[in-house]
């Protein structure tokens, strides 16, 4: 059997790492089996729906390399939501109920304060034709329950959570379309689920208790429920589901220099007993992607992590897919010989500036400025080659019996204007012959 999944983001705000991860799960799901992974944009909510959010997570998703086989809108579905609404209808499997939601609040503290659940009592069921006719008449229109079968235990082997059951009996008849006829999120995506073929339906625990009334959805409409998994929401660092989370999107993740490589890497096996390994690609990912790996504690998402996995996917960048975003005139020697260096890809550019130059050096003292002018000497009378650094180094440790960083500390200060930064084996022959002599004479002076 083939895999359909789908991420069904609401385009009322932009992505957040935890939807984005919710996203990837799905693809690599769909990837694993060679199956199907659909985008299927929530946007029943006229008024909260923004076509900006829209394309905003078209493009987080292809920013990400999460390329949907297909998309599909539930504002354009509407007809169909009509169609099974009425078929629920004659079964009698939905109702109009009237109360206000003061009403409701009211029902609820009153159980509350008997020490009951605050199930929905279901009171609107015992209107007659009549009573409906009357409310009609008044101008009142009704909005409409699901009608649970409370005889009927709901049960679900989840993919991450093992075996669920509920009780219909301890659970409200929920609320699926609004008085002005406006749906609620629940039947629409059961209804487009069906017709969508999805097999499996992957997303945050936040959904569990939706899931078990969703389950009788299905069969009201004839259909077999697909498998469901529901993984343990994301918490940050600290250990909590931070705000911060909620609203750390893909415009902050790319600004502070976060490859969409790192970010996969991270985010596919968070929550996992699987290793993060930044050296592996979508294809190895959705390879290794099992759900009986996933855990049922909350999943810690870390920027620190995000940060060290992201240098490691620049350290392993080939020139060929840094290029584009290197500045202009930085080759593949020298990319090679920074790309160690660097934390995000965008450091490229203060190191290809001190290797074109100018660079500010610092005052040295006597003693050392006499020293760089032995090193502007000795440079200028060696060979230019791949063992230029290593000669001249050589050459004056046996000179002037300097060793370690007090050889080596001034000719990078007078060489780069840096304390710390990639091999100077390797800048040194960037900066080249005629620079470097001039920036080791400029120090002496
Ligand atoms: N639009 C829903 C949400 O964003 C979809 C949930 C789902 O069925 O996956 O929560």
């Amino acid at each position: 059997m083939t895999v359909v999944t789908r991420f069904a983001p609401s385009p009322t705000g932009r992505l957040h790492v935890g939807n984005l991860r919710t996203a990837l799960h799905n693809w690599l799901l769909a990837k694993h089996a060679g199956g199907q992974f659909l985008l299927r944009i929530d946007d029943t909510d006229a008024e909260r729906s923004r076509e900006e959010y829209v394309e905003a997570i078209r493009a987080d998703l292809a920013w990400l390399g999460v390329h949907p086989d297909g998309e599909e809108r539930q504002s354009a579905r509407f007809a169909l939501y009509e169609t099974e609404f009425a078929r629920l209808a004659e079964q009698g499997r939905v109702y109009r109920c009237y109360e206000t939601p003061q009403e409701l609040e009211l029902k609820r503290k009153v159980l509350l304060g008997r020490g009951l659940p605050p199930i929905y009592d279901r009171a609107a069921l015992t209107l007659t034709d009549a009573d409906h006719a009357e409310k009609a008449a008044a101008g009142e229109k009704p909005h409409w329950r699901f009608l649970l079968d409370r005889d009927a235990p709901i049960e679900w082997q989840d993919g991450v959570r093992g075996p669920q059951h509920f009780e219909p009996a301890q659970m409200s008849d929920p609320v699926i379309r609004r008085a002005d006829g406006s749906w609620l999120y629940m039947l629409p995506s059961v209804i487009d689920d069906i017709a969508m073929g999805i097999t499996d339906v992957l997303r945050g625990e936040d959904h569990v208790s939706n899931t078990a009334t969703q389950m009788q959805m299905f069969t009201a409409l004839g259909a077999g429920p697909p498998r469901f998994a529901h993984e343990a929401l994301l918490v940050g660092s600290e250990g909590k589901l931070s705000k911060r989370l909620g609203s750390l999107g893909i415009d902050t993740l790319r600004e502070t220099g976060v490859e969409p490589a790192a970010l996969v890497a991270l985010l596919a096996r968070l929550g996992t007993s699987d290793p993060v390994d930044a050296s592996l690609d979508a294809e190895a990912l959705a390879a290794s992607f099992d759900l009986s790996h996933f855990g049922r504690a909350p999943a810690r998402f870390d920027e620190e992590d995000l940060h060290r996995i992201n240098a490691a996917v620049v350290h392993a960048m080939p020139y060929s897919e840094a290029a584009a975003r290197l500045p202009e005139g930085m080759d593949e020697a020298a990319w090679q010989a920074i790309r160690p260096n660097l934390a995000h890809l965008g450091e490229a550019a203060e190191w290809w500036q001190v290797v074109t130059g100018p660079v500010d050096t610092p005052q040295f003292d006597d003693d050392t400025r006499a020293f760089l002018a032995q090193a502007a000497d000795v440079l200028g009378g060696l060979a230019w080659g791949n063992e230029v650094w290593r000669d001249m180094t050589g050459k004056l440790k046996e000179g002037t019996g300097r060793k370690g960083k007090a050889l080596f500390q001034p000719l990078r200060q007078a060489l780069t204007g840096r304390d710390h930064g990639p091999e100077m084996a390797s800048l040194l022959l960037l900066i080249g012959r005629d620079e470097a002599l001039a920036r080791l004479k400029a120090a002496a002076a």
